[in-house]
């Protein structure tokens, strides 16, 4: 494939691979219900999905209706997708025929499912809010919930989850959580309500607290190879690769000022690479004067404000840099590697928003 701007994301579809299976031998054969909300993380969540099916995942999960359809409308058809957040209650018919499961996390939405009308069953999972403060009906609603929707026609409660708040910080917290969920299923099970499928653990769970495991586990970011710990050198190797190339290389004398602002001023002559890429392809603005890349193999610094399509590097002490050298933002050269964690933890958020915000106008590349 041509890259015609010379900005681009580099998917290993080999490693996706290899951390899914890492995550079935983990999870020891439950289901796996893969999360390609948000674009995948920003992986491409067609492509990503359509590996995933092939090679035999149970479920997929995503944030909204729109967002399952868009899989469907990419021919991801065998694969049942559960949609985790709001859906309109005019997709009900929708959902139902694309076998879209929808989650019930709030009472009052049981009217909209009475009201439902379609010939295809329903599949509703009913998200429990155990603590986590977001969305979910509340432990002592559930009985009632599910009861009702086991008495409606064409709607199937098939499966019940929760999740977790503090499965990569808190452990007793989680426990709190669990001793919650458990007794909703030991209340269920007494009265011989038995969903198909019973989930709760995210990544961070799914490595730490196997007593969270259930029939199916909801992996994200450990698909993608990150962790969900914010540490580099775990089990999983990112999937995602962040690059661009130089397109303009300069000498430039003491007192030159670089980007908006003048908030860079040289003092001494350098030599600066201008690299096209910028905050709306996902580089944070908030790596302005405080970033680093990889070219030729070695760090560098980000040099004044990140702008909106470009950025300047410091490339005075590479050898032989020209237009159409490699840079890499996210990602390994040579000996060196610059992580998502890295950077996160470089301007005080999480590896999770560094790749589900790299732009849309940022071509994905993927590696078989
Ligand atoms: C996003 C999400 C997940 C996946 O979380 P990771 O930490 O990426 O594994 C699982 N379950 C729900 C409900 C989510 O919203």
């Amino acid at each position: 494939m041509e890259i015609i701007r010379p900005t681009w994301v580099e998917i290993d579809l080999k490693k996706l691979k290899n951390n899914f299976d890492k995550i079935k031998k983990i999870s020891g054969g439950r289901k796996i219900i893969g999360v390609v909300k948000a674009d995948a993380y920003g992986h491409g969540a067609e492509k990503i999905s359509k590996a995933l099916e092939e090679w035999g995942i149970d479920f997929l999960a995503v944030a909204s209706f729109e967002e399952a359809m868009r899989l469907r409308r990419a021919g991801i058809k065998k694969t049942p997708v559960l949609v985790l957040g709001y859906v309109n209650p005019s997709a009900l018919k929708e959902a139902a025929i694309n076998n879209i499961h929808i989650t019930l996390f709030n009472v009052r939405f049981i009217e909209k499912l009475h009201s439902y009308e379609g010939k295809h069953t329903l599949n509703v999972h009913i998200n429990v809010d155990t603590g986590m403060g977001r969305i979910g009906v509340f432990p002592e609603e559930v009985l009632d919930t599910a009861n009702e929707i086991k008495n409606m026609e064409n709607v199937n409660f098939f499966g019940i989850y929760t999740h977790f708040s503090t499965a990569d910080s808190d452990p007793e917290y989680l426990q709190v959580q669990l001793a919650r969920f458990k007794r909703i299923l030991y209340e269920l099970g007494s009265r011989n309500i038995k969903p198909k499928l019973i989930h709760a653990a995210n990544s961070a769970a799914i490595l730490n607290f196997n007593e969270t495991l259930f029939d199916a586990v909801r992996p994200g970011i450990i698909l993608y190879g990150l962790s969900p710990f914010q540490k580099d050198n775990h089990a999983f190797e990112p999937v995602l690769s962040f690059k661009t190339r130089v397109i303009y290389v300069k000498r430039i004398p003491s007192g030159t000022s670089i980007s908006y602002g003048r908030r860079f001023i040289s003092k001494k002559k350098m030599i600066v690479a201008t690299i096209p890429v910028g905050y709306a392809d996902g580089l944070p603005r908030a790596l302005s004067n405080k970033g680093e890349v990889l070219i030729k193999g070695k760090r560098v610094k980000i040099l004044g404000n990140v702008t909106m399509d470009q950025t300047v590097i410091d490339v005075s002490g590479i050898p032989n840099v020209h237009s159409g050298n490699e840079v890499v933002l996210i990602g390994k050269q040579g000996d060196e590697e610059i992580t998502a964690t890295e950077i996160a933890k470089k301007i005080g958020t999480i590896n999770y928003e560094i790749i589900s915000r790299i732009g849309k106008r940022v071509e994905r590349i993927y590696i078989k």
